[in-house]
């Protein structure tokens, strides 16, 4: 089943191991199924592009997507990369709160 992940489109993310560790970006996909992510200027990749009527072709770099685990949303309030809890609030809407401050990540 593939369940909703603690990060979504639009989110500024911060990666917490690999090779990028400490580095952030922002999330371009949302892979649910493959619990992955595809973040911007994260696991660069080198691609040989065939030269096309479209494009021109040549070596390109392009983001691969890396394990939802390994990256954890940049609060807001805290500006630090924080675990989240789900919560509804009055109206009930879902939200997402940051585990260290309690205060709510807002959607990007
Ligand atoms: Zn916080």
């Amino acid at each position: 089943m593939a369940s909703r992940l603690h990060v979504r489109k639009g989110d500024l993310v911060q990666v917490i191991s690999g090779n990028f560790r400490g580095q952030r970006g922002k999330v371009l996909r949302v892979l649910p199924e493959k619990r992955r992510v595809v973040v911007e200027g994260i696991n660069l990749r080198k691609k040989h592009v065939r030269a096309t009527p479209q494009t021109e072709g040549g070596i390109i770099s392009l983001e691969a997507p890396v394990h939802g685990s390994n990256v954890l949303p940049v609060c807001p309030h805290c500006d630090r990369p924080a675990r989240t809890r789900r919560h509804r609030d009055a109206e009930g809407h879902a939200e997402r709160l940051c585990a260290r401050c309690g205060k709510p990540i807002p959607k990007a």
